[in-house]
């Protein structure tokens, strides 16, 4: 990026009318770069470039649009190292995870949804009415406004992007803020493989006038957020002036069951990679595990074992376990989070600190005994902290781990299949792991219930939340007078009913 030209729209780098701010690499405390921000006339730019490019990228075949994207992945794949490094810096997650999984996720995304765009599904056409022909059209909606969060700013913004224009749409992306980098990368790698100008757009700016701009667009048709619930909310009730169709993908407060015939190495192991993933900073993560009586020494003990050993430090060493969090403020209130448990009570049995390095620095935290109804175990932390609660029979488990205002994703860990069936069906969430916690694949949707949220990302069905379905009926009987119309007109119905 040059000269401030931090916006893409219509197919060109651009300077926002903003204010300039200042981007901080959150490991090391130093500055990436001066942003200048996008006012609401740059968002409504976008805007007309998207809405003007929807009327022929609506029209294209979806085999020419699925060519559009396998050309993007081909063009973002000759650039992975400089993805991967790009937003290890912007976020302070390690280099091995940006390297194995943002990237790779992220081209995978993409592809999936090259073959998904001719993959569409529904009703067979038929006669459903006497003399009559009806079938289904999926349309897409127009110019989807995005809006995506900072913990997987690559991997959200393709959640974001991939479906809806696979299925017809043109995109106004903003990412957030804090990481906008590998937006703009990715824009510019779509304008390199030729996709036709005003597809992708990516606006970058504050939440407050650059987010609110692209919501309260008039010729914005859906809104597909990603982030925190409460600005979740705040969206909805903004678009619900206009009656625009939102999708929203929420915070989360996952719940991790151990029961006393799971295999513990496994449950610990998984327990302490589920929780410090990206450092803790994943709406899936596991944040509160419910340990049976029985092996809850056991258990607890091995994952503070294991916490213990993690390497914190530098993101760009690939020996690193678990880099920075996103700012040395986001830290401080995830520390604020553990140092209140202290007070009421809680046990910290492994991290619980701000290790001694320049950065937004956190040890990887396991706190026993906070109170079910305590802020550290209702509340999303977004940090890398597991909070473990006891419990003595299924049913309590189950009714704990639902105890909550969140139902992202849960894991159970059992060796009984029919108590693995039992957690899958009862624990609410738009997720549910047997023995593992976190991975996530293309063809699976993913999106939450309750206050997590409603529609998917991912798989065929994030094709659905960006089409709306138009039924389609022909009428076959060329006579003026249809069967239908003595529902109306007196004369249609048989001599004897005239009367
Ligand atoms: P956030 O809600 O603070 O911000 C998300 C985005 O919304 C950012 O781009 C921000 O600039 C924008 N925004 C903020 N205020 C806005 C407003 N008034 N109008 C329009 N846009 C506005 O979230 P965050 O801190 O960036 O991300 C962390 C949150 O995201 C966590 O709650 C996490 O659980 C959630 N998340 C959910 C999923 C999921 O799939 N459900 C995935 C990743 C992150």
């Amino acid at each position: 990026m040059t000269n401030l030209e931090h916006q893409y729209v219509n197919g060109q780098p651009k300077r926002g009318g903003g204010k300039v701010h200042t981007l901080v690499n959150p490991a090391t405390g130093l500055p990436i770069e001066e942003i200048a921000y996008a006012t609401a006339d740059d968002v409504d730019a976008a805007v007309q470039a998207a809405g003007k490019a929807f009327l022929s990228w609506s029209r294209l075949t979806p085999a020419t649009r699925s060519e559009h994207l396998h050309a993007l992945a081909n063009q973002m794949s000759l650039k992975v190292p400089v993805f991967a490094a790009l937003e290890t810096k912007q976020t302070g997650k390690t280099i091995r995870m940006s390297t194995e999984f943002d990237v790779p996720g992220s081209l995978d995304n993409i592809r999936f949804f090259a073959g998904a765009a001719r993959n569409r599904q529904g009703l067979a056409a038929g006669q459903y009415m006497d003399g009559t022909t009806s079938m289904t059209r999926r349309e897409a909606l127009g110019v989807i406004g995005s809006i995506a969060p900072w913990n997987y700013p690559l991997q959200m913004a393709v959640w974001k992007i991939l479906p809806a224009i696979a299925a017809g749409n043109t995109i106004v992306l903003k990412p957030s803020e804090l990481t906008p980098g590998t937006a703009w990368l990715l824009a510019d790698c779509a304008a390199a493989a030729g996709l036709p100008d005003g597809v992708l757009n990516v606006v970058v700016g504050s939440g407050r006038e650059t987010g609110e701009a692209i919501v309260n667009h008039k010729s914005v048709a859906m809104v597909s957020f990603t982030g925190s619930t409460a600005v979740g909310r705040h969206i909805m009730g903004m678009a619900s002036q206009s009656a625009k169709r939102v999708h929203l993908e929420l915070g989360g407060k996952a719940p991790f069951v151990v029961f006393d015939d799971a295999d513990i190495e496994a449950a610990a192991r998984g327990a302490v990679a589920a929780s410090t993933i990206n450092g803790g900073q994943d709406c899936t993560a596991a944040t509160r595990a419910y340990v049976h009586d029985s092996v809850f020494d056991h258990f607890t003990g091995r994952v503070a074992e294991l916490m213990d050993r993690m390497i914190v430090g530098d993101p760009t060493d690939p020996s690193t376990d678990m880099g920075s969090l996103i700012s040395v403020n986001h830290r401080d209130r995830v520390a604020g989070f553990v140092d209140r448990a202290r007070q009421t009570g809680a046990t910290v049995l492994s991290g619980g600190y701000k290790p001694e390095l320049e950065g937004a620095f956190y040890r990887p935290t396991l706190i026993v005994g906070a109170p079910q109804n305590s802020e550290a175990v209702q509340d999303e932390i977004f940090g890398p902290v597991l909070t473990a609660l006891r419990f003595s029979n299924d049913t309590e488990a189950i009714s704990l781990a639902n105890d909550t205002e969140y139902g992202l994703a849960a894991s159970a860990w059992t060796s009984d299949v029919d108590r693995a069936m039992r957690a899958s069906d009862e624990i609410e969430a738009g997720c549910v792991w047997i023995n593992d916690h976190i991975p996530l694949v293309s063809d699976m949707p993913h999106g939450g219930v309750k206050a997590s949220g409603f529609g998917k990302d991912m798989s065929i069905y994030a094709l659905e939340e960006y089409t709306s379905v138009k039924h389609v009926m022909i009428n076959h009987d060329k006579r003026p007078s249809k069967a239908w119309h003595g529902t109306v007109f007196k004369e249609n119905r048989p001599p004897s009913e005239r009367q």
